[in-house]
């Protein structure tokens, strides 16, 4: 017998490093008339790297002492950010004390009690208050290069800030140029990081409909907005963050070699290999599937 089209389709994007999780998901996609991607770990490459360590005056922490404690607080997070934390006091060659008490709120960071201090690691505009300060205007100096500023606060109090970049991947550009011939609308960055490194990133992409600051709920809600404009939104991301806009919109594809198990499962398809171009390349497949039911 010959294979339905839409099998044959799943087998396809199989080769092309896709999973597929059901013939309804395969004809689904290509249906998709605008696209929304993360940008942590899903446009950039998802492996950030400290760049700056900065204490803050008063603290009495020293960059390795302030590494330490940020370092000691990340280990158990599955995020980009604490790995890239955790990977830079290891390069140092930090003894890294254990945690307890680990909490984590995605969009936001984490906390933990590291040697009977509470630490807290997140971003600036979630855990700062208004009134700004030094803290506020080390984020900000951050920030305006590009990087992803992270404040670690230690028994409630600013103790220094960490500046992370990270690379977008090398078939970002052409992945969005690609999506927006494909369904006749430009994709839209949705993330929880700040603007103005959002702002960075994408216009490097170049993609100009850019949402910055978002909590996981935002990004759904940005989604479903756009779904009850009537659009069939594809949802593509890799993070905890993720998960309710992967399961809310018309289709969502998760990024798989470094995605947290809740976006895998979340997802209509997983990309096994790490390609973001994969995404069109399905789209593409799906469209031709469909032509060949009707
Ligand atoms: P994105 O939407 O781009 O994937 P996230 O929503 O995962 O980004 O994270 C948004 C912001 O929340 C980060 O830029 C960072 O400031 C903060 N954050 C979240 N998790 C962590 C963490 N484990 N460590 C430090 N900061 C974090
Ligand atoms: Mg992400």
């Amino acid at each position: 017998a010959t294979m339905p089209p839409l099998l044959s389709a799943i087998a396809n994007a199989g080769r092309h490093g896709v999973l597929v999780k059901s013939a309804v998901v395969m004809e689904r996609l290509g249906q998709t008339d605008a696209v929304a991607l993360d940008k942590t770990g899903t446009l950039t490459e998802g492996s950030p790297r400290v760049t700056d360590v900065r204490p803050l005056a008063g603290s009495a922490l020293d960059e390795g002492g302030l590494l330490t404690l940020a370092a000691a607080a990340e280990r158990p997070s599955e995020h980009p950010l604490a790995r890239a934390v955790v990977d830079a006091a290891r390069e140092r060659g930090l003894d890294l004390p254990g945690a307890e008490d680990f909490t984590s709120a995605p969009g936001v960071g984490v906390t933990a009690v590291v040697k009977g201090r509470t630490v807290a690691v997140g971003a600036p505009a979630r855990l700062l208050d208004d009134s700004g300060g030094t803290a506020a205007a080390v984020a900000g100096e951050l920030e305006e290069s590009g990087r992803t500023a992270v404040l670690v606060l230690v028994d409630g109090a600013p103790a220094g800030l960490l500046g992370i970049a990270d690379r977008l991947r090398p078939d970002a550009a052409a992945t969005v140029a690609a999506l927006t011939t494909l369904t006749g609308t430009a994709p839209a960055l949705l993330t929880g990081d700040n603007p103005r490194a959002a702002a960075h990133l994408a216009a490097e992409a170049g993609i100009d409909d850019v949402r910055a600051g978002l909590l996981p709920q935002d990004k759904l809600a940005a989604v479903q907005e756009m779904e009850s404009a009537g659009r069939k939104v594809l949802v593509v991301g890799d993070g905890v963050n993720d998960a309710p806009a992967l399961a809310a919109a018309h289709t969502g594809i998760a990024m798989g070699r470094a995605g947290s198990d809740l976006a895998l499962e979340t997802a209509d398809a997983v990309i096994v290999r790490d390609e973001l171009a994969a995404v069109p390349t399905t789209v593409a497949l799906s469209r031709r599937a469909r032509r060949l039911v009707v």
